[in-house]
């Protein structure tokens, strides 16, 4: 092997070690949930984080999964309570039909319940356009949640008192 091959061999271990590491730092293990549902879970804690809440979803005793709800209409659910693991299934259905940020409401309403435990809230705009994340989906005002309003939502979501 001549030099030259020599140095781009150890440039290709270099790259290769590199972007593994990358990609371990991406998602967090979190205890008890599903590997899909991780990236949402990180992206919550750090917009928590960034409002001034420090939220470490795996100090709670929290489980997830996405698996297929036979309710009709149903994309998520939470099942909380003080004797139980508090539990939220995402629908398989919608999971495999949704985008980014479809999924990313879904998830946030339910870790709403469970974890901020914020009840619905149907608060609409002179549009008719839902204000809160934590609209049930089964009243009046339109859900509409993207990069236009994102940040706005989130306010409400993680700094609302009701
Ligand atoms: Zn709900």
């Amino acid at each position: 092997m001549t030099l030259p091959n020599i140095l781009l061999s150890s440039c290709i271990v270099l790259f290769v070690v590199g972007c593994q590491s990358v990609e371990l730092n991406q998602s967090l293990p979190f205890d008890q949930v599903e590997e899909e549902l991780w990236v949402y879970f990180e992206s919550f804690e750090q917009e928590a984080l960034a409002r001034g809440i420090s939220i470490n979803l795996n100090d709670l005793d929290l489980s997830g999964e996405v698996e297929s709800i036979t309710q009709d209409g149903v994309a998520g659910s939470c099942q909380y309570g003080s004797h139980i693991t508090n539990h939220i299934t995402i629908d398989q259905e919608f999971w495999n039909n949704a985008s980014d940020n479809h999924r990313e409401y879904v998830v946030y309403h339910e870790l709403g319940h469970c974890v901020l435990l914020r009840d619905h809230d149907e608060s609409t705009d002179t549009d008719g356009n839902c204000l809160s994340v934590m609209a049930s989906g089964t009243g009046d005002c339109v859900a509409r949640y993207g990069p236009a309003n994102r940040d706005q939502m989130l306010d409400e979501l993680f700094l609302s008192d009701d």
